[in-house]
């Protein structure tokens, strides 16, 4: 008899098979038991019907508890009723461990419950749907820059200069001297894109983000691409590529994983036409502006409701462009006309999930660098290993970082970023 997982009962109808899975919930009558099973692929039921099995199976599905583990041996059918579409009869059943009383049941538990309970929650089902989505979404950015010719470098989680001011900053002891961890991988990107041409770091970023919404992590993990001999305009068609693959890739891969978290897959391909479209920061605060609901004064960075507007306004993530130099990090590129605006954009993605993506090209000039870097209040002298980089061959270059989890929410229509990842870091929670 054939051992199979979940996904694959589809090869095997009419066969007899033995499957390894958990029970999710159950439900019994006097002469038939529903078992809801999950092996980790998929979720489905099994059926025990009272005189078909022995009084001995019989009894063991209708007592076996909430999560015990087990292996069933029974014959694949199809099930033109239940979302999976097949069902398996069960014959025999085996108990691999026993559970205890299970804390996540059916009911409704409130949202510390569940986050304290973490550990246990990913099982369940919208948990394991948004979280498979996160990893097609990790294994399509590999494919997509293997394809575009682009190398995978690490940058260090651990580092001794500070980059994008000082607030959000986690600091910890480097023996006798001060480490920070990685707010960013961009600057180490940039290197690399000098002695590799396109690269892309990929990693673990931590920043002590003091509010709580329900887009920001203590701990996530950003795609960052750096590019030489690119201009911003070539970066923002990379950018939306990418993007455009990403979702893709979701609706090519994990049709199931969306049908469990309900999400129209209509507005997801209207996400893959490209391009996307652009608009001025100028522009942007006009929009808002004129729409009668914002009051925003050129200067000030948006926040949620603003970014809201504009990505609903054009029904597609738009890319707004060109934002006030003094809200952007030291490294951006001035623009060649105005000083008061540095080149670069954010992604904003509709439905009220905001930023994705920030990038921009970067600046090139040693003495512009220098001197941005003493008035964002960092040490020079820790930033000349950056400033080589123009000493050395410099090149137009032009990169961005893309949020994975703010990916992973959008995509998946989560309506909180702790959903997509593992084990979220929150203001409040490193608990489990
Ligand atoms: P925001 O304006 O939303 O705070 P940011 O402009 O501070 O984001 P960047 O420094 O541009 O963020 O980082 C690049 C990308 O990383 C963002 O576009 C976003 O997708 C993601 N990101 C930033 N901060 C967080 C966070 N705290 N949690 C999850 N993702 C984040
Ligand atoms: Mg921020
Ligand atoms: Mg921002
Ligand atoms: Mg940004």
């Amino acid at each position: 008899m054939k051992e199979i997982s979940i996904i694959d009962a589809k090869n095997h109808v009419d066969e007899k098979v033995k499957i390894g899975v958990w029970l999710t919930n159950k439900r019994s009558s006097g002469k038939i038991a529903f078992l809801q099973l999950r092996d980790g692929t998929a979720f489905f039921q099994g059926i025990v019907v009272k005189s078909n099995v022995s009084e001995e199976v019989f009894q063991l599905a209708k007592n076996v508890k909430q999560e015990s583990s087990l292996y069933v041996i029974g014959t694949i059918h199809e099930d033109k009723r239940s979302p999976f579409g097949y069902e398996i009869e069960i014959e025999d059943l085996e108990v691999v461990g026993e559970s205890g009383d299970y804390p996540i049941t059916p009911k409704e538990h409130g949202t510390d419950f569940l986050m304290d309970h973490r550990h246990l929650w990913l099982r369940s089902k919208r948990q394991f749907a948004t979280l498979k989505v996160r990893n097609e979404i990790i294994r399509a950015t590999y494919e997509f820059f293997a394809k575009e010719g682009f190398i995978k470098i690490d940058s260090p989680i651990l580092t001794g200069s500070a980059p994008e001011g000082t607030t959000e900053l986690f600091h910890t002891e480097y023996f006798e001297k001060d480490a920070y961890l990685s707010q960013s991988g961009q600057l180490y990107a940039e290197a690399g894109a000098m002695a590799f041409g396109k690269v892309f770091t990929f990693g673990p970023t931590f920043r002590a983000e003091k509010s709580k919404t329900r887009r920001h992590l203590i701990e996530f993990w950003m795609v960052e691409p750096e590019m030489a001999f690119t201009h911003q305009e070539q970066s923002l068609e990379v950018q939306e590529k990418y993007v455009a693959y990403l979702v893709q890739s979701v609706l090519d891969h994990c049709d199931y994983e969306l049908d469990i978290l309900g999400r129209d897959k209509e507005i997801l391909k209207r996400y893959t036409q490209l391009p996307y479209p652009r608009i001025s920061y100028d522009d942007a605060v006009e929009l808002l502006n004129e729409s009668g609901k914002f009051n925003v004064t050129w200067g000030e960075d948006f926040g949620s409701p603003e970014e809201t507007y504009l990505a609903e306004h054009f029904s597609k993530p738009v890319f707004v462009m060109n934002y006030p130099k003094a809200i952007k990090p030291f490294y951006m590129k001035p623009h060649p006309t105005r000083d008061d605006v540095v080149i670069c954009a954010d992604l904003l993605a509709p439905e009220g999930y905001g930023e994705i993506i920030g990038g921009s090209e970067r600046a090139t000039d040693t003495d512009y660098l220098t001197a941005e870097i003493e008035k964002a209040g960092l040490n020079v002298d820790d930033y000349q290993w950056y400033i080589d980089l123009r000493r050395y061959g410099s090149v137009p270059h032009s990169g961005f970082g893309l949020g994975l989890e703010r990916a992973v929410t959008w995509i998946t229509g989560e309506s909180h970023i702790r959903e997509a990842i593992p084990f979220p870091r929150l203001l409040n929670r490193i608990y489990p």
